[in-house]
């Protein structure tokens, strides 16, 4: 389920955006102010954030340029709120690092078809479709993992894990991004979990022969390849 933070003072159409997402199955985070804002982020990064331009204090559009300039937040998609229609104000925003701009009246079906299309663009994740790594697959819809005709057996948190990196493969992810991405809602939990859980999810992957695709990167964390290298063979 995504996890949409909506950055909304007006209280009337913070509800009727939350009532709106909720009904199509997001879960929903709602801050009144900038600082409302940032303590969410802070706790639980969201996979979407609907931000209004003007908040009382600092504007949402500040908020997005601080956003777009911090490794953690960077690839946070945004889709940003205004009453203004003017053009070079909605540039503005895009320079933001706003990923999508709605003008103020808008209706709310343009709303959830612009967040679905910035999900779809952004974390491929967030959607129920198979995704294939090499000989690995994935299907989040049935919950499977399987090389061939062989299927995987996995415990939940290692087929999360497992789904993040196949969504995001040939990247290196720290373990401190990990934990956020794949953990999210347990933000407190040591970083030594994550081993825990690559360890077994190579476990897990072994008896296919595909345990060598997630690979150790020393000093920086983990990635899934398919390129495996005779070196990045973990004994
Ligand atoms: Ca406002």
């Amino acid at each position: 389920m995504s996890h949409i933070l909506v950055v909304e003072d007006e209280s009337a159409i913070a509800e009727l955006i939350s009532i709106n997402l909720r009904h199509a199955g997001f879960e929903v985070t709602i801050a009144a102010t900038a600082e409302q804002a940032q303590a969410a982020v802070d706790g639980v990064l969201p996979d979407l954030i609907v931000l209004d331009w003007m908040l009382p204090g600092q504007s949402g559009l500040a908020l997005a340029k601080r956003w777009r300039g911090e490794a953690r937040t960077r690839e946070l998609p945004v889709i940003m709120l205004t009453a203004r229609a003017d053009e070079a104000d909605k540039i503005q925003g895009l320079d933001a690092g706003a990923d999508d701009y709605l003008t103020k009246p808008f209706s709310t079906n343009e709303l959830m078809a612009r967040i679905r299309a910035v999900l779809r663009r952004k974390a491929p994740e967030a959607l129920d479709s198979a995704v294939e790594v090499g000989a690995l697959k994935i299907d989040p819809a049935t919950r499977r993992v399987s090389r061939g005709d062989t299927e995987v057996k996995v415990g939940a948190t290692e087929f999360r894990l497992l789904h993040f990196f196949m969504t995001h493969p040939e990247r290196v992810h720290s373990r401190a991004q990990l934990l956020d991405r794949v953990w999210g809602d347990h933000v407190f939990i040591e970083e030594r979990t994550v081993d825990v859980h690559v360890k077994r999810l190579r476990e897990a992957l072994s008896p296919v022969q595909c345990a060598h695709m997630i690979e150790t990167v020393r000093g920086a964390g983990y990635r899934l390849t398919q390129q495996a290298t005779a070196h990045a063979v973990s004994a």
